[in-house]
């Protein structure tokens, strides 16, 4: 008995220690909270058209659990395109003050379909390394990871792409991080994000509390420029450089719920920029999504119009589909965008999920927060030209 129980004991142990990993990162962001961070200019932002930005992905991989299936990274994409680009539903976890600040951001990110060459690309590259501490090393100041001389991987132009890396950062103080656009060079620039913190996982709860793909949504706010809200937590003066944001002298973990007060004023502990579990990001505020676009502006003006253009109708006739295991994903030809609106019926005709498809090179179907038990599916795809329906069967 005593040495069964010591079994169970231990064999708890290890399993505690195994996922104590991640949870215990209970800070999100290993970007620096309080920087001297410029203020931005007061350009023209009357025209909010839509921004393309292209991403790469950089794998950096122990060993073959460490090597994200494509539709993660893919799932990501949709993630960051239903956050930034959509008005949503405002949420009743938003306290009533704010609701009429949450703001959508006019972005739209593709993976990159040509390299730096000019040769076609899934825009998602994985490079092995049996190095564990390349994480968040630097060496001579600089991010290992970011290096192929330091058994990393270089940037790809990071004035064209959005350059993202994906590796195990459990040695690390938190999952992700992101260089301010003003802290950025021709070496060193982009996103770093523990592997487990991409993409969708809602579905297995096994990465709680960073399982919806927020953590990239919170680290693109930085590259854009977004500060903390707890910029300075030394007293109510630190601000982060965005009007309708309110001053926060604490900062907040997991889901606080309700009203929360510091600095005289309720506390919007639900925005994007907070330090708040997945399940409880609610918003960017108008403010900073000028703030965002000033930055862009400034600093990155090269990299908002490098996904493809749209391909004529003919390129959605050549859209092919294939099963993954867990998702239908629909593929365009290499390098090419399509428009589509892209409906999921039930066998019995019900409409289950439907999402525009803008210029997307590939589409998981269904949605990655929209997990669907077995059963016989209808997908409708069309635009102006062209329909197609395509049995799917969710074995
Ligand atoms: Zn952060």
């Amino acid at each position: 008995m005593r040495s069964s129980s010591m079994r169970i004991y231990l064999l708890t142990g290890v399993l505690l220690a195994a996922g104590f990993q991640l949870k215990a990162q209970a800070v999100r962001c290993a970007t620096a909270s309080r920087i001297e961070a410029p203020q931005t200019s007061s350009g023209d932002l009357t025209t909010r058209n839509l921004r393309h930005f292209g991403l790469v992905f950089h794998i950096l991989y122990r060993d073959s659990s460490e090597h994200l299936p494509d539709a993660r990274i893919i799932g990501q994409v949709q993630v960051l395109n239903e956050v930034f680009n959509s008005p949503g539903a405002i949420s009743q976890h938003i306290p009533g003050e704010f609701r009429k600040l949450k703001s959508p951001a006019p972005f739209h990110f593709c993976l990159a379909s040509r390299d730096p060459n000019g040769n076609p690309t899934t825009g998602i590259l994985r490079k092995a390394t049996g190095d564990p501490g390349i994480a968040c090393r630097r060496e001579n100041g600089r991010r290992s990871l970011m290096s192929s001389s330091l058994g990393g991987e270089d940037l790809w132009d990071p004035t064209r792409y959005i350059n993202i890396y994906v590796v195990n950062r459990d040695r690390c103080p938190a999952p992700g991080e992101a260089i301010f656009p003003w802290d950025a060079n021709a070496e060193e620039d982009g996103i770093i994000l523990d592997l487990r913190a991409v993409g969708y996982s809602g579905n297995t709860g096994e990465n709680s509390p960073y399982l919806l793909g927020l953590t990239l949504v919170h680290e693109l706010g930085h590259y854009f420029g977004l500060l903390h809200l707890s910029a300075n937590l030394r007293d109510c003066t630190g601000d982060d450089l965005v009007d309708d944001t309110p001053a926060q002298g604490r900062e907040y973990f997991g889901c606080p719920g309700g009203l929360q007060f510091s600095c005289g004023s309720s506390d919007m502990y639900m925005n994007y920029m907070s330090l708040v579990d997945d399940n409880c990001m609610q918003l960017f505020t108008i403010g900073q999504v000028d703030r965002m676009l000033s930055v862009i502006e400034d600093y990155r003006p090269m990299l908002a119009s490098q996904c493809l253009q749209l391909e004529p109708g003919g390129a959605f006739d050549r859209i092919g589909w294939a099963y993954d295991g867990a998702y239908w994903l629909l593929s365009g030809e290499e390098g090419t965008c399509w428009q589509a609106q892209v409906d999921l019926f039930d066998s019995t005709g019900k409409l289950l999920w439907q999402a525009p498809a803008d210029c997307y090179g590939r589409l998981l179907i269904p949605d990655p927060h929209s997990g669907i038990p077995g059963g016989i599916y209808y997908a409708k795809i069309y635009n102006d030209q062209h329909l197609r329906t395509l049995k799917l069967i969710n074995r």
